[in-house]
């Protein structure tokens, strides 16, 4: 068995924790690309994160993937993209061959590989984040940051959208928030809030994706703790970013990237 499957399997396992408090159920899951395919791998439709195998794996075609996103982009989501979407999923296969269909959240790793250059993608619906992203100022609570790891760790600003039905509109908002986002900012987005429903985060190690997801849920419960003690009182947008762009920051995430 591949050492990406592993790895894969060893984050929806870590993700799936009880304790972590991050998916429960067949709540989230997780995808890693494949440069030298171009495919990647994600979680098979159903499959409990913290009771996830070898098996529960499929491979989907990037480019293919893409493709559909970019006609949703041009068209708008119709049933003759829905029902592609549909297919891609559904002829899926796991590395030994077996069809199982994949996550109908797949279209989020897709724009994490595609549009971002991540390699590892994780998307979780912690239970602070989504009371935050189901608040009625979930936008506002996601305005800015609120303390400086979660600047360096998650980016000096998060990226908050709208919710949107699971399937091609979830991963047609993410595409257009992710393309929004990298035009204002000059740089990818490190944590996705999407509203009503969770957190993704990336890495080109599967612990970057998981330790990003950490400080989020760290940042997720400051955020609530703030609310409760009189509101939130960021850290201001010019401070964010230069301690996001500290050398000695950049370090500690290239290190983290590198798995160490
Ligand atoms: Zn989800």
């Amino acid at each position: 068995m591949s050492d990406l499957v592993s790895q894969l399997t060893s984050l929806a396992i870590a993700a799936g924790d009880p304790s972590a408090d991050l998916t429960i159920v067949a709540e989230g899951n997780a995808a890693v690309f494949e440069p030298s395919t171009n495919r990647f791998l994600v979680k098979a439709s159903g499959v409990v994160m913290g009771k996830a195998t070898i098996e529960d794996w499929v491979y989907l075609d990037l480019a293919k993937c893409a493709q559909v996103l970019v006609d949703a982009n041009k068209q708008g989501v119709s049933k003759k993209l829905d029902k592609a979407f549909d297919a891609i999923l559904k002829e899926s296969k796991t590395p030994n061959g077996v069809v199982k269909k994949a996550s109908i959240e797949t279209m989020v790793h897709v724009v994490a590989f595609d549009l971002m250059g991540a390699t590892w993608s994780l998307h979780t619906h912690p239970t602070p984040v989504v009371a935050l992203a189901a608040s009625k100022d979930g936008a506002k609570h996601y305005k800015a940051t609120v303390f400086p790891d979660e600047a360096v760790v998650c980016g000096p600003v998060p990226l908050f959208l709208p919710y949107a039905d699971p399937g091609l509109s979830l991963g047609l908002g993410v595409y257009q928030g992710v393309l929004k986002y990298q035009k204002k900012h000059e740089r990818s987005p490190g944590q996705i809030i999407l509203g009503n429903h969770g957190l993704c985060t990336f890495g080109s190690a599967s612990s970057e994706a998981l330790s990003t997801t950490q400080i989020a849920v760290k940042a997720a419960r400051v955020r609530l703790g703030a609310l409760s003690a009189g509101g939130i009182k960021f850290v201001g947008k010019r401070e964010a970013a230069s301690i996001a762009y500290r050398p000695d920051e950049i370090l500690r995430r290239k290190m983290l990237s590198q798995g160490k």
